[in-house]
This record gives C-alpha cells, structure tokens and sequence, in this order.
C-alpha cells in the first residue's frame, strides 16, 4: 500500500514541485543548498499528473532568475511556487530561457571563458532536445552540458 507522504508546511519561502523522480538532488547540488538551509525533501512521492515527483521545501529562501534558470535545465517540469505565511502567494512554471548566463561552466576547455574572468553566456538554439551555443567559442552542446557540469 502506497500513500502520499505529506511533506510539512514552511511559513516562508520556496516550494520547488513536479521535479522528475530521483533529480531532487542535482537540484539541491544547483543552489548550493547547505547545512544552514533548512529543507523539506520529498522523493518519489505520488502525482495524479505526472506519475512521480519529487519535491523540495526551501525555508526563507526565494531564488534568483539564475537559480530558477539552472534548475530548469535539470527538471524542466518543476513548478516553484512562492510560500509567504503558509500560502503560496506565486506559482510560476519553469523554462528554458533563450539565454543562459553565468550558470554553466563551458566543457571546451580551450574556451576563453575557462582561462579569463569573463561569465558564461550560451545561446539555447533548442530546448527538447537541449542544444545551446558558447557565445565565445561557438560550440554547440547538448544534454550532455549537466554531465559536464556535474548537474
Ligand atoms: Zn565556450
């Protein structure tokens, strides 16, 4: 016998919801989530939607776009929804963004981006499957860019 687990309420902050089973995570690993945050993490939890999910509960922590961009790229079907005294107050779907700036390391390691001080800036020329383009030494890359990133 399977149940919903319920994963407690938070008074403030970030509900990360929908994310593919298993990437919780990699998603965690994205943010930079430490031992000072305080999380709620759900895995594997039952949805009428999309099967399974995974879900994670952010205490007093809002993301920034970058953040909200990165984790698209590991689980484009999650919904972050915005906690303010027990209520989401914000729901918003995530997307790839066309651009991609200071999130990703380039895999080329001939990039100037891994030699100078410069951030990052990859143009997304498709995003299912991903293929995105290093603005500074043009190189396309795909999936495998998370691998690269440890995503
Ligand atoms: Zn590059």
């Amino acid at each position: 016998m399977i149940k919903e687990l319920k994963v407690d309420a938070i008074k403030c902050g970030t509900v990360i919801d929908h994310i593919p089973p298993g990437k919780v995570f990699k998603v965690i690993d994205l943010l930079g989530i430490g031992e000072n945050d305080q999380v709620m993490i759900g895995t594997n939890l039952s949805s009428p939607k999309h099967g399974r999910k995974d879900v994670i509960k952010i205490e007093n922590r809002y993301l920034s776009v970058e953040e909200i961009n990165s984790v698209s790229l590991v689980a484009r079907s999650a919904t972050i929804s915005i906690i303010e005294d027990f209520k989401p107050c914000k729901k918003t779907k995530i997307e790839i963004p066309d651009v991609l700036k200071g999130i990703l390391v380039c895999p080329n390691r001939h990039c100037v981006t891994n030699s100078e001080p410069v951030v990052t800036v990859f143009d997304v020329e498709a995003k299912d499957p991903l293929s995105i383009r290093c603005r500074y030494c043009e190189r396309v890359f795909g999936e495998e860019i998370g691998k690269a990133n440890s995503l």
